[in-house]
């Protein structure tokens, strides 16, 4: 890993990571050398604004972090990918970005998934990220909204909230800024709770989100939405249906039509990758399909493949997520996989008419009855008492630096990564007592 510059080592003490996905830890972006820096404002799983309320709130603070993220990687220019649909906040971000030649407005069209990183750097730079690469490869370095918010707070304050949509089966569907471990219950609560009575919640979204009936859970860095649907909602029973139905499906009805991979928008990339052949496998004695498993190396789970393409309602995406960590448990990755030769990826020539219209995504997904606006509320919510995961990014766990019965500030450290292993610390989110220390930090008011 390249030193830390000053801005890396601040982001780092702030504990700032990847708001949009698993928390991937921003020091490291910030001190590698790129020659664009994107801002990711795509946004496209169905319902989901807690970008688009940022920016209509916030434009100034998520300019400042990109100049300073295109300052610390000696970025020649920093770009915003949005949506051309969203015109008022493209004229925002006009205005805002006015006089600063470095950066530049990027118009996507509303497709899913325009927030692919692969497709997001191709479409900005006309660069293919390497097969089982990732977007510093080609000098470039992405991060979403939130995370760029976040960044140009660090020099005051570390992550100590977190910014959601709460929509769906809810009274007042709304984006909540809210202290990191307050719990899923309390923002249901905010939104006017939920309209039916046996809901769970699409944590994340509904195409890439995980079904949770456990609202106690808390809210994280990387929280972003929670869709709120009744438990026999047919997304949600298809979402939890597991593993050994899958299968079984699977082996049963796949005809080996190949839309799946047909749609594939990695595939279309000109990736080494096949969900059709991966469902082929199931087919196979688990030493054979682990060949066929190989063609889920470079999935992105985008879930494309199995709630839009696949006309027998089959999950060749899900297959493809058991597939890699089958093949993670046994060590086998993109790197040492026969699959791959050294092949470069190039563009399918019909990838530009095969990007799927959110439109239809939302009416295939059942969720056009929840279409709603959710605007920021704007009024600060003090939880009665949080409970903060100490690992909310990827690396090693924080290790906790408070006891019960310690008083806190918001702000205070809490938890700790020694500078040599990768991670960030975690923040006391609210002022008040150390209630319990486990693999979390409980905190009462
Ligand atoms: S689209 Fe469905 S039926 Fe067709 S190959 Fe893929 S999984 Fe099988
Ligand atoms: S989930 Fe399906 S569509 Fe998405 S990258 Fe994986 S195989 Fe392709």
């Amino acid at each position: 890993m390249a030193a830390l510059n000053d801005f890396a080592r601040l982001l780092r003490r702030a504990g700032v990571v990847g708001a949009g996905g698993a928390g991937f830890p921003s020091y490291i972006k910030a001190s590698s050398n790129a020659d664009t820096v994107i801002v990711n404002a795509a946004e496209c799983e169905p319902l989901l604004q807690k970008d688009q309320e940022i920016l209509a709130h916030f434009a100034p603070e998520v300019i400042c972090g990109l100049e300073l993220l295109v300052s610390a990687t000696g970025a020649g220019r920093g770009v915003i990918a949005i949506k051309e649909k969203h015109e008022n906040l493209v004229r925002i971000l006009e205005k805002a970005i006015a006089g600063k030649k470095a950066l530049s407005i990027h118009r996507l069209g509303d497709y899913y998934p325009a927030g692919d990183e692969f497709c997001q750097v191709f479409e900005i730079t006309g660069r293919l990220i390497p097969m089982g690469g990732i977007p510093i490869d080609v000098g470039v370095v992405v991060n979403n909204v939130e995370t760029v918010f976040n960044m140009a707070q660090a020099d005051r304050t570390p992550v100590v909230d977190t910014f959601l949509t709460v929509t769906g089966a809810v009274k007042k569907p709304c984006t909540l800024r809210l202290p990191v471990g307050t719990s899923m219950a309390q923002a249901v609560a905010l939104a006017g709770g939920a309209t039916a009575k046996d809901c769970v919640a699409l944590d994340g979204g509904a195409m890439m989100g995980k079904v949770v009936s456990d609202f106690s859970q808390p809210l994280t860095k990387t929280s972003g939405g929670m869709i709120i649907l009744p438990a026999g909602h047919p997304l949600v029973r298809r979402k939890n249906a597991g593993r050994s139905a899958f299968d079984r499906a699977g082996k049963s009805a796949c005809d080996q039509c190949t839309l799946c991979t047909e749609l594939c928008p990695r595939y279309l990339l000109g990736y080494a990758i096949q969900p059709h052949k991966v469902m082929r496998g199931l087919l196979f004695s688990a030493s054979d399909r682990k060949t066929w498993n190989q063609w889920a190396l470079l999935c992105c789970e985008c879930k494309l493949c199995s709630l839009y393409a696949c006309p027998e309602n089959l999950s060749p995406g899900d297959i493809c997520g058991f597939a890699k960590a089958d093949l993670a448990a046994e060590q086998v990755r993109w790197k040492n996989s026969p699959l791959n030769q050294g092949q470069a990826p190039r563009e399918h020539p019909i990838r530009p008419w095969r990007k799927i219209p959110i439109s239809q995504l939302k009416a295939r997904l059942g969720l056009e009855d929840f279409e709603a606006e959710a605007p920021l509320r704007q009024e600060p919510y003090a939880p009665p008492a949080v409970r903060i995961p100490l690992r909310q990014h990827v690396g090693v766990p924080a290790r906790p630096v408070v006891a019960v019965g310690q008083a806190v500030k918001r702000g205070d450290l809490i938890g700790h990564v020694p500078e040599d292993q990768l991670g960030v610390p975690v923040h006391a989110s609210i002022s008040g007592q150390v209630t319990a220390v486990k693999d979390f930090v409980e905190i009462t008011a």
